[in-house]
């Protein structure tokens, strides 16, 4: 793609990086085949390469964002299937990331669209000011029909449990039965997953203490920044970026780290992206490079560096069928797709890749609240997929896969974590009762 920015413009480094990636692009289009927003809508602006389009031509033309553009930029749903699907190497993550920065700096959204997207990026990242909120909607929920469309359908995805902790809230989980750990690493808790199935961190915890893995928690540390950022609010994302790259770096420093280990896939690919996204940055260059680089999705950890001891007893003895959901975030924003199937089918059950199984479900971060008619009938679509597996149960390794699917189907859906775990001599998932 010809690009036309002016040495001024190119003095800007996101200009400047956005400027390489749009002239990858040679239009051919392919990526529209497998982008889950063209398929549905049909319509060239709410594909990959029309949307490249747009961006180049707000960024370029320093044009300020219009309506029309908000639109389809909006429905994009962060999954990054074009990314795999594109043979040119286009990095449409970091395009649509300035597409909406751009956004949110020169368009003025109405007045009930700015509420809801500040009282997302005002709560969703802190799990207090989240629970309590969702404390709160269980009693409006018998009430809902009196609000707005939108507000309805975002209390309706409103979590009803909200699982006890089991594990004390500590800094550092040692490794069981040793007095030096064969490694040490950092867990990111996160931010609403903390809250609706604290079991995932657990799960992680003790799976990793089990195998002689001291884990850390560091003070300070819970949302990994990306709800902002794809929200475009990219001060208040670079902020909690920033906050997590000295604690973690601090960390590394003082007492060595081995591996950052995230367990939502969501957030593992933004955590491998602070490298470029302070990549110009005198202070924190070295440093969220460094951050990058340590970050492992834990099923990739677990792969690399664990002899992971399956033991078989009379809780795990059955052999199921079951569906593994790929998050796009784990296979597309991290190309992880191999390993966690061929770790949980080492516990000895059947797994199987769910058919069209590269489409998003619409969960992506805050899109199934934002965009929920699209995040509906993609869900729809996952669930007759599902369907034709007929799983005893279903698992992926993200948080925000877990609570859409559980939205559309009865069979119990739980993090491929907590399935290693309990193979290796953890406890039964509670979700699984007597499966
Ligand atoms: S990120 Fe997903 S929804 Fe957005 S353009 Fe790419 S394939 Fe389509
Ligand atoms: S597949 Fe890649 S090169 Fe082709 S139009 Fe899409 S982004 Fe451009």
């Amino acid at each position: 793609m010809q690009t036309q920015f002016s040495k001024q413009q190119l003095k800007d480094e996101d200009n400047r990086s956005s400027e390489k990636i749009f002239r990858k692009c040679v239009h051919c289009g392919f990526c529209n085949a497998t982008c889950p927003t063209y398929n549905l809508l049909g319509n060239e602006l709410d594909g990959p390469r029309g949307r490249i389009y747009l961006i180049k031509d707000m960024i370029e033309n320093n044009k300020p964002a219009s309506e029309k553009v908000v639109k389809h930029i909006d429905r994009c749903l962060s999954c990054y299937s074009c990314m795999t699907t594109c043979p040119s190497g286009v990095n449409y993550m970091h395009l649509i990331d300035h597409g909406r920065m751009h956004i949110e700096k020169t368009f003025k959204r109405p007045l009930g669209d700015r509420f809801i997207r500040n009282f997302l990026s005002q709560i969703m990242p802190y799990p207090f000011r989240f629970r309590i909120i969702g404390i709160l909607t269980l009693f409006i929920k018998p009430f809902n029909f009196i609000f707005p469309k939108k507000l309805r359908e975002m209390i309706k995805l409103m979590p009803v449990n909200f699982p006890k902790k089991n594990l004390p809230k500590m800094k550092t989980y040692p490794a069981e039965k040793r007095k030096k750990p064969v490694a040490r690493v950092a867990l990111l808790t996160g931010c609403v997953q903390q809250v609706i199935s604290p079991q995932i961190n657990e799960a992680t915890i003790r799976l990793l203490n089990r195998h002689g893995i001291e884990v850390v928690v560091p003070k300070g540390i819970n949302c990994c920044g990306s709800l902002n950022h794809h929200l475009g609010k990219s001060d208040l994302a670079k902020q909690t970026f920033k906050k997590n790259i000295l604690i973690w770096y601090d960390e590394y420093l003082k007492n060595g780290l081995d591996a950052i280990i995230s367990n939502t896939s969501g957030c593992g690919t933004t955590l491998k992206d602070y490298g470029f996204i302070f990549r110009s940055n005198y202070d924190l260059k070295k440093k969220s490079k460094k951050i990058s680089e340590l970050t492992k999705d834990i099923s990739e950890y677990l792969d690399e560096n664990v002899k992971l001891n399956f033991i078989k007893n009379k809780e795990n003895k059955k052999e199921y069928k079951i569906a593994y959901h790929s998050a796009c975030s784990m296979q597309h924003g991290q190309k992880i797709h191999d390993i966690p199937i061929n770790l949980i089918k080492k516990t000895g059950n059947k797994v199987f890749d769910i058919p069209e199984g590269h489409l998003c479900c619409g969960s992506a971060g805050t899109y199934n609240l934002l965009q929920n008619d699209i995040a509906g009938k993609l869900l729809k679509n996952k669930i007759i997929n599902i369907d034709k597996i007929n799983p005893e149960f279903i698992t992926t390794g993200n948080i925000g896969c877990i609570t859409q699917i559980a939205n559309g189907t009865k069979i119990p859906i739980l993090h491929t974590v907590e399935v290693i775990d309990w193979y290796t001599g953890g406890p039964k998932p509670k979700i699984l009762g007597n499966l």
